[in-house]
């Protein structure tokens, strides 16, 4: 069967350090999230965003369970996992070449495909990005990206999430990215893709399903923000 089918995920008392002698940088995290729904993920730097969503991968060294679609994540091979489980970081990375290829690295899709998957996520739409509608999927990238913006750069990650179907994004914002960005981002996804967004200010989260408010490895509030 294919796996996950529903991209609800369950966090159980999940503790986190970067190395097995390293301090813990996440302390007995729970929450559960159904498939579908966008959680705001938001704290000070520092306090443990980036770690979760290290630890929800499995990249770093932990304690507890986290489960997607009722598998545990100690019972699956990481690449698959880690195939499954989309990150958009901070600053993405991209391959050096097109953007075709950063889409679709193995050559598997058609190019309707890649087009559709640019355009959902919104990188024809961005009017505040200067040059963004000359970009096609011949663009040329350079190594890492530098070419591109990190807003495009999170554009073009997104995109190759939808290429790939994944039921969970988890999209790490940088300071940088713009609101425009952020809506677009979350305006491409499909209705049964579950969303979590870490974000640095509350109010870019406030339309989210959930929020969970970290401090110093904790969480300190889990709650549905009220809506006018
Ligand atoms: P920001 O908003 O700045 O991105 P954050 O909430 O994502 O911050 P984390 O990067 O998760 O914060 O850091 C949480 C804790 O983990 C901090 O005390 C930090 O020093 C520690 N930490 C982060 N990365 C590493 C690492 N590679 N090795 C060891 N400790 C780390
Ligand atoms: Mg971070």
């Amino acid at each position: 069967a294919y796996w996950p089918s529903s991209g609800a995920l369950r966090v159980e008392q999940l503790s986190a350090r970067y190395s097995s002698d390293g301090p813990l940088v996440l302390r007995d995290i729970s929450f559960e999230v159904k498939s579908g729904e966008h959680v705001g993920i938001v704290g000070r730097t520092g306090s443990g965003k980036s770690s979760l969503v290290l630890a929800l991968l499995r990249c770093i060294v932990t304690e507890g369970h986290v489960s997607y679609d009722g598998i545990q994540t100690d019972t699956i091979n990481l690449d698959i996992l880690r195939s499954k489980v989309t990150v958009i970081p901070q600053v993405p990375e991209l391959l050096s070449g097109s953007l075709r290829r950063n889409l679709d690295p193995f050559e598997q899709y058609d190019d309707a495909v890649l087009n559709d998957a640019l355009r959902s996520a919104g990188l024809f739409s961005l009017q505040s990005e200067p040059g963004t509608g000359s970009l096609s999927l011949d663009s040329q990238t350079s190594s890492g990206g530098s070419n591109l913006s990190v807003g495009q750069r999170q554009i073009i990650a997104l995109a190759r999430a939808l290429v790939r179907e994944s039921k969970i994004l988890i999209l790490d914002e940088d300071y940088e990215t713009d609101a425009v960005i952020q809506r677009s981002l979350r305006n491409g996804l499909g209705k049964d893709v579950t969303l979590l967004t870490i974000a640095h200010r509350l109010r870019t989260v406030m339309d989210a399903d959930k929020l969970l408010i970290l401090d110093a490895g904790r969480i300190v509030s889990w709650f549905t923000p009220l809506r006018s």
